[in-house]
């Protein structure tokens, strides 16, 4: 073994160690994603609305059925505790 070679592991390693840490960063990334948000239990999610509140005029709101904040399907029309009106345009 010379030192080129010996070198050359060195630097293979430092990839594969380099590589795995980003992958590990990635899982851990979507990971987070898939966990920020709320279960609609949580916040008492329903599917309708509530003293004139509902999903769409909130600020999470994602059309076409989903929400910033909270998981699963949502509904245009629902309602829930973390409802946060839109500012006014
Ligand atoms: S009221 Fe707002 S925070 Fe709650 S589920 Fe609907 S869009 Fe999301």
């Amino acid at each position: 073994m010379n030192d080129r070679n010996a070198s050359r592991r060195a630097v293979l390693g430092m990839g594969v160690g380099v590589g795995v840490g980003a992958a590990a960063i990635r899982m851990t990334a979507s990971r987070a994603q898939a966990q920020e948000k709320i279960a609609q239990a949580m916040v008492q999610y329903q599917n309708n609305p509530k003293d004139g509140q509902l999903c769409s005029g909130c600020a999470n709101w994602q059309p076409p059925n989903a929400c910033a904040i909270v998981v699963g399907n949502i509904d245009p029309n629902g309602w829930c505790i973390a409802y946060a009106p839109k500012a006014p345009q």
